[in-house]
């Protein structure tokens, strides 16, 4: 159901959705800084953390009340997020279920609503994987190489994938493959189709995975696809159309990971305040000089206007009005603004910051990931310049 665009609320967009925030909080408290640590030493996915999640029904918050979710809007979800990062958690563990599950939902046949939704909403299913990377085609995503091959009533998938998150802690999997070529269609983004795949039959049976070890605990995997058979019913939308179908949710994803790093920023400048004004230094508190003070006022303010943008994008998602770009605006921000907030944070904490018992260092790592990924910033400037502006196309 659509939820009216509220443009310009006077309540500040942390004090949006304060019960869930709330409950949120009381759950991450469970899970304080040893284990984030814990995990990110080990390289281990915070299973426990993901569970308690979604238990207690976070993760199906987007997911229609008649198929088991709580039907609640995107802002929500951001308030979620937002507060897992706020509290020094990583909600990257898991985020992928709330947007993957939007390209379901508003693509896929009724057949596979009912299917899978209920399922996922009570956590018998998880869809924690979203494939669209390559190797071969980077940013360009109408250069992805991976094809579906139609073979009476199954597909057959060949290629390889990249980067793609979670697939070692997911059962399914959206995959965007090509089903005819860059060549043949109007446009590069036609011929283009998305799959839900099992993994769970999928696993050696033409699918495997091979970790990808990263900077920071993500559970990056890299996939190669060899004549992995799959039904023809694993086909959401319509083909050729795939690009269309994941758009929607790469709009989610991008607002979402915004929110994040919005709690990123918070996180980082609750930190950084209270250090500089209880570490003492010259027989003061280091606070007390505007060379510390300064900065940490000014990345608060970078995360407040960044917050603003975080909601107003999810508010015309939420709306069902275009929000390409206000998303790829908000996820700029956000991202810009953890960033300066987790550089603020280190400075400020001097030779501290680089001790990982204090969490500034993992934190710091995880955040800078969101300049990058789930697209980076330069593209994100290249279609505000072209789209927003007018200006010439460079490609
Ligand atoms: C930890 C992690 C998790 C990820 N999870 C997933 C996932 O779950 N699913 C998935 O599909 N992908 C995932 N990705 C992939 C991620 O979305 C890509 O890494 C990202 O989109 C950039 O693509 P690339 O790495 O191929 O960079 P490239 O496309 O090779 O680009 C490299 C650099 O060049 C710049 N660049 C390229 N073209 C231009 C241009 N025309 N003008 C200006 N600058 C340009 C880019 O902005 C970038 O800074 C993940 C990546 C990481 C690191």
């Amino acid at each position: 159901m659509a939820v009216p665009v509220q443009r310009g609320s006077a309540m500040p967009p942390e004090h949006e959705f304060t019960d869930i925030r709330a409950a949120v909080a009381a759950l991450c408290a469970e899970f304080g800084g040893s284990y984030w640590r814990d995990c990110d030493r080990d390289k281990s996915y915070p299973t426990a953390f993901v569970q308690a999640l979604s238990d207690a029904g976070f993760l199906a918050v987007l997911i229609p009340e008649e198929f088991g979710g709580s039907g609640l809007p995107l802002g929500a979800a951001c308030a979620i997020l937002e507060e897992i990062h706020r509290s020094g958690g990583n909600g990257a563990a898991c985020h992928a279920q709330m947007y993957t599950m939007g390209t379901l939902l508003r693509h896929g046949s009724d057949a596979q609503i009912a299917e899978y939704l209920p399922q996922i909403a009570r956590g018998d299913l998880r869809l924690q994987a979203f494939a669209v990377t390559e190797p071969d085609s980077g940013t360009d995503t109408s250069r992805i190489r991976t094809t579906a091959r139609r073979d009476g009533d199954s597909y057959v998938v060949n290629g390889r994938k990249v980067f793609i998150s979670r697939t070692e802690h997911s059962d399914l999997m959206v995959l965007l493959a090509r089903t005819s070529t860059r060549e043949s269609g109007k446009r590069h983004t036609d011929g283009m189709s998305v799959f839900l795949i099992d993994m769970r039959q999928a696993l050696g049976n033409g699918l495997t995975i091979k970790p990808i070890d990263t900077m920071m605990n993500h559970a990056s995997t890299e996939l190669c696809f060899d004549d992995l058979r799959i039904p023809a019913s694993s086909l959401i939308g319509a083909e050729g159309q795939g690009f269309r179908c994941i758009m929607d949710g790469m709009n989610a994803e991008r607002i979402l990971i915004a929110a994040e790093c919005i709690g990123d920023a918070r996180w980082f400048v609750e930190k950084a305040s209270s250090y500089a004004s209880e570490r003492r230094v010259f027989d003061r508190p280091i606070g007390e000089n505007q060379g510390i003070q300064f900065p940490i006022a000014r990345a608060h303010i970078a995360t407040q206007a960044a917050a603003l943008m975080v909601r107003e994008a999810a508010a015309l998602y939420d709306a069902g009005k275009p929000a390409g770009s206000e998303a790829n605006m908000a996820k700029l921000l956000a991202s810009e603004a953890s960033w300066q907030a987790g550089d603020t944070c280190i400075q400020t904490f001097g030779g501290y910051g680089f001790a990982v018992e204090y969490d500034v260092e993992r934190k710091f790592r995880e955040t800078r990931l969101y300049q990058v990924a789930p697209i980076s910033t330069n593209l994100i400037l290249s279609h505000i310049a072209t789209r927003e502006l007018d200006m010439p196309r460079s490609f």
